[in-house]
């Protein structure tokens, strides 16, 4: 029987793995993870600002086959793949043979060279990095009552992407919590969002972002757009010879794809592949490449499209079909992405969102706010099963 390797049980992973087990395939399912839950990564910047619990986003992966005979789970770490012997290097288990591989080892935090972004900034990329960044968050704002340092009540927040924005809203709705609690003037938390392009939230219509902009600059937030950040040192961040002071330091300013993918040797930049019509990897017919970890051209306009938990999960069932296609000696097909749209959450109760969905709608406020938890559930389902979605909260 062929056996079928999938890498990563991030949304690309989980969901080829979910397709290809009910397809009725004649093949070994294999799916390493090197954490044995799943994380909604849409949702990890609720962990980051104490808004969620990890318990609210993750979920057991193996519980989730295990009623599928044909799908066996590998909690291990992967370290590098052999293309010529077709195999998987493992931390702990042997190497893992492939006929097929499909690989998804997802995104990791992307510093640009950046000096001291390392070292000194936090970044929101697993669970246990939301955590980490979480606990830094709330030691620096309870030792202020103590050490009335100022620089503990400020914030600063690297980037001004999807993650950023999030972040921030979720923050800005649990600091009064925090400040009860803490003991902090919540009239004195500082936030900064630094960001060197010129646009905030860009692929919204201007109206949209300068809502949710206007949004968060009620709440204290202070925006710098147009400057680029060229060190970060331990309490403060430098845009050339301006500093930024601040004791709390989140790093969001970008991604690129797994390790992993420079570490084999496949043809990439920034970690992430561009892959053929079908999600193969040229020149490798046994391999599909989705998720974060590959760049797919936009065919009407030549440009890559961004990587998103949507387009994921659409390269997921392309991909499930294209191995079942293969294995009955059949022709794959082409990927084609309909996006349905963005939603970009403002904390629990509010955001904006871009929908297209029976027309075009721009939504703003509690409307977006509620779009984007249905979205959230509607992954989950699409992952797993009723049952996980409804325990999810
Ligand atoms: C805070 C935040 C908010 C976001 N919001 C949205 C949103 O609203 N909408 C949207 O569409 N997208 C959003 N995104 C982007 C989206 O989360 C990613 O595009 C998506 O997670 C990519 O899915 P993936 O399966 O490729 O990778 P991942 O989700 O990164 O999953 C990769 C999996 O592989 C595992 N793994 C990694 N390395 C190894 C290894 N060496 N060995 C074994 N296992 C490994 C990881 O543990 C993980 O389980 C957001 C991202 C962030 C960080």
């Amino acid at each position: 029987m062929k056996r079928i390797v999938v890498l990563g049980a991030g949304y690309a992973g989980m969901r080829t793995v979910k397709k290809l087990a009910s397809s009725g395939v004649a093949a070994q399912i294999v799916l390493v993870n090197k954490n044995p839950y799943h994380y909604q990564t849409t949702q990890l910047h609720e962990v980051a600002a104490g808004t969620k619990e990890p318990a609210d986003i993750t979920f057991d992966v193996a519980q989730t086959f295990a009623n599928k005979k044909n799908v066996q789970v590998i909690i291990d770490e992967v370290i590098r793949i052999d293309q010529d012997a077709k195999s998987v290097e493992l931390r702990n288990n042997a190497p893992l043979q492939y006929d097929y591989l499909v690989n998804c080892l997802g995104f990791e935090s992307e510093t640009f060279g950046i000096k001291g972004a390392d070292e000194n900034g936090w970044p929101i990329i697993d669970i246990n990095t939301a955590l980490a960044a979480r606990k830094h968050l709330e030691d620096t704002l309870k030792r202020y009552k103590t050490s009335h340092d100022p620089n503990d009540l400020r914030i600063i927040v690297c980037g001004a992407g999807f993650t950023s924005i999030e972040y921030i809203g979720e923050l800005v709705y649990r600091l009064p919590r925090l400040a009860k609690e803490y003991g902090f003037p919540l009239n004195q938390v500082k936030i900064d969002c630094i960001e060197a392009s010129p646009k905030i939230l860009p692929m919204f219509d201007p109206k949209l972002s300068q809502w949710g902009v206007k949004y968060l600059e009620k709440r204290n937030v202070t925006f710098h757009v147009s400057t680029p950040i060229t060190e970060v040192k331990p309490s403060a961040v430098m845009s050339n010879d301006k500093e930024f002071p601040a004791n709390t330091i989140i790093w969001t300013t970008g991604v690129h794809g797994s390790h992993v993918i420079a570490d084999s040797g496949y043809d990439q930049k920034r970690n992430r592949v561009v892959v053929t019509d079908d999600l193969r990897v040229n020149g490798l017919p046994d391999q599909f490449l989705i998720g974060d970890v590959s760049a797919v051209p936009n065919p009407s306009n030549g440009r890559l499209y961004p990587t998103t938990a949507q387009i994921s999960i659409a390269q997921a069932d392309c991909v499930a079909e294209n191995l079942v296609a293969l294995m009955n000696g059949q022709p794959t097909k082409k990927f084609v992405f309909n996006a349905l749209g963005t939603v970009c959450s403002l904390g629990p109760k509010a955001g904006i969102a871009s929908i297209d969905m029976f027309g075009h709608w721009n939504l703003k406020g509690w409307i977006a706010g509620v779009t984007k938890k249905f979205i959230a559930d509607r992954s989950t389902l699409e992952l797993t099963n009723i049952r996980t979605m409804l325990e999810g909260d």
